[in-house]
């Protein structure tokens, strides 16, 4: 059974491969994405990392054991698209969370990366981008809240034209140097932006990914996927759920709801 959330044991301060000491005041039940257990519970306490692994000086090394460990976790949580869990087992996710926090990249939890958002969970992920795969080849792929980058890098594995927005700046500036460091900025078509009004001169896409929970999946979203294509976002406030839409016509949409989740709000605008 799991256990209830706990506040998150990070303090503010610790630094990045890139010198940066921004993180924000950690995950709670309000921005996490995460998936929801029952009674608001939320996946945060998984087991920690073995010992060796998160005293070890070289992480990178053992990291290839650790994300195999994920990928077993995933399988066993139903993930079964073995793109998805390719492409995650490819990622180095730990190069996407501050390095106080690498020893705890391979949990299934959602973990700071600053400005008050979260990189999100491992299962989330999969999920997200397993649902909008699910029985096609999408080649023009968009994500709506880059965050730091990783789900980004992972579509990039196996997907041709991936773009991806994200409306902070420090995060989008984040997102890119991660994507460098991994040789991953010409695969990933990184904008800074409002990703509500998604990208008009690029549109149709096969599928859309959004990152960031609103009360209503914005029009202008559904109107930019193709035909036959697929768009998945948390809706809701309090409550949320994950919606899965496919663009059945010109004018027509199929909506089902699928699990309950807790992800950061998508909001409008930018952040300098
Ligand atoms: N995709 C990330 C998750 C990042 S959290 C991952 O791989 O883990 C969600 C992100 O959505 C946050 O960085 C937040 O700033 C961003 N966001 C929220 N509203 C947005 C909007 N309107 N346009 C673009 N990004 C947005």
């Amino acid at each position: 059974m799991r256990k209830p959330v706990v506040p998150f044991p990070y303090a503010n301060g610790t630094t990045n491969r890139f010198g940066r000491s921004s993180l924000g005041g950690g995950v709670s039940a309000a921005n996490s994405n995460t998936k929801i257990f029952q009674h608001g519970q939320i996946a945060l306490n998984t087991p920690p990392a073995p010992r060796h692994l998160a005293a070890a000086p070289n992480l990178g090394l053992n990291s290839e054991r650790s994300r195999g460990m994920m990928i077993q976790r995933l399988r066993n949580q139903g993930i079964q698209d073995e793109r998805v869990l390719h492409a995650m087992m490819t990622v180095p996710r730990h190069v996407f969370v501050d390095e106080g926090l690498a020893s705890r990249a391979y949990e299934d939890a959602a973990l700071p990366i600053g400005h008050g958002q979260t990189i999100s969970q491992p299962w989330v992920v999969a999920r997200m981008i397993s649902a909008v795969c699910e029985n096609r080849v999408p080649v023009k792929v968009l994500e709506v809240g880059a965050g730091c980058g990783y789900q980004a890098a992972v579509l990039a594995q196996f997907i041709k034209e991936v773009y991806a927005i994200e409306r902070i700046r420090g995060l989008y500036e984040l997102a890119r140097d991660h994507l460098r460091a991994l040789r991953l900025v010409s695969r990933v078509r990184l904008s800074f932006g409002d990703g509500t009004a998604g990208l008009t001169a690029t549109a149709p896409f096969d599928a859309i990914i959004i990152a960031a929970a609103g009360i209503k999946i914005p029009q202008a979203l559904l109107e930019q996927l193709a035909i036959g294509g697929r768009l998945i976002a948390p809706e809701g406030t309090t409550a949320q759920r994950l919606i899965l839409i496919e663009r059945t016509g010109p004018a027509t949409w199929h909506r089902e709801e699928l699990e309950s989740v807790r992800f950061v709000p998508l909001r409008a605008g930018t952040q300098i």
